[in-house]
């Protein structure tokens, strides 16, 4: 049995244990609240536990007295929370329908974009593959297998092992007021700089022939990519090169829940783009003085080189044949080729 079906099998295990493990956690958390409920309220001095659909109705029902008090009406998160109703839920459903919903609006919102411009060959200026499309047999499988991360397997990840992970182990603060705009600055770099470092190296690891067939070939079907091709990924390839290096500086940082839902969400943008097969000039995803998008698009065509953004490539000249097959096309109007 090769890896990659140990891959598979490991998959498919796990998907079937966690979802039969989130469902009865699901079934256990409400079953609680609803012991919970007080069974005369208006002669209970408590109140359900928050976090649930019936504790918020409670709320509304039998509390509005006191649900009326309102948080620091200066932080805008916190106010946020309120008025929208979203701070009667418990911190796990917060943490996983937040992190989950973004991921399913910016990674289709974003590659609904690009299908119009593919359709309508829109900007031919900027595409970088001459128009090329991968094969429509491709294309389904990825389409059917990120719909399973985004809408199954990502969500019970995020719910059984993000949760307890980040928020409860790390200290991730979900109602705490926002963090000051050097907080900010501070945390995003460090997050970016670590993503950028760890994605390099753990990358070039999965080329190594050992681990390349059982781990990266998969990702690598994509000799011409495309913006949907940024998550086809086994489970392995998914959680050492995509979850670890975008999540450690915010957990390094213990950040805030929302910058770090904020940097997740560029990443997504970001990975659809380098696989659009489009390089804008001035794209605010993708901008550096070198042209990453060409580079990542260079690594899925020829498969050798440039594992990183540009730094570390430039750092350990793994670019150097993208350089060399720039030179060879004659493109001189690129920065760093
Ligand atoms: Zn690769
Ligand atoms: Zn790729």
């Amino acid at each position: 049995m090769t890896f990659y079906q140990v891959d598979q099998l490991f998959a498919s295990i796990s998907n079937q244990f966690i979802s039969f493990s989130w469902t009865y956690s699901i079934v256990i958390d409400y079953f609680y609240a609803s012991m919970t409920l007080p069974i005369a309220p208006q002669v209970c001095s408590s109140t359900p536990e928050n976090g649930s659909t019936v504790s918020l109705l409670y709320n509304i029902a039998f509390n509005s007295s006191t649900d009326i008090s309102l948080p620091n009406e200066s932080d805008p998160w916190l106010t946020f929370l309120h008025y929208s109703g979203i701070d009667s839920y418990d911190d796990r459903i917060i943490f996983t329908a937040g992190l989950c919903l973004t991921n399913i609006i910016l990674f289709y919102g974003t590659n609904l974009i690009f299908y119009i411009m593919y359709w309508y060959d829109m900007l031919p200026q900027y595409r970088i593959n001459g128009g090329k499309m991968p094969s429509s047999e491709l294309t389904w499988d990825c389409l059917k297998e990120t719909a399973i991360g985004n809408f199954i397997s990502q969500p019970i990840f995020a719910y059984l092992l993000g949760y307890p992970l980040l928020i409860t182990w790390v200290g991730m603060p979900i109602r705490a007021p926002l963090p000051s705009l050097r907080v900010w600055v501070r945390d995003w770099l460090i997050a970016f700089v670590l993503n950028d470092t760890l994605f390099y190296w753990i990358h070039r690891l999965l080329h190594h022939p050992l681990l390349y067939k059982h781990i990266h070939k998969h990702h690598h079907m994509f000799h011409t990519p495309i913006g949907i091709s940024a998550s086809y990924a086994t489970m392995l390839e998914s959680l050492t090169a995509g979850l670890i290096p975008t999540i450690t500086g915010c957990c390094l940082m213990k950040s805030h829940y929302l910058l770090f839902v904020c940097f997740i969400g560029w990443k997504i943008i970001e990975g659809i783009e380098l696989h659009s097969g489009y390089a804008f000039p001035y794209s605010p995803f993708t901008f550096t003085p070198y042209p990453v998008t060409e580079r990542h698009d260079f690594h899925h065509s020829h498969n050798t080189g440039c594992y990183g953004g540009w730094f570390w490539d430039w750092v350990c000249g793994t670019d150097k044949t993208f350089i060399e097959f720039k030179k060879s096309k004659n493109i001189k109007s690129i920065v760093g080729a």
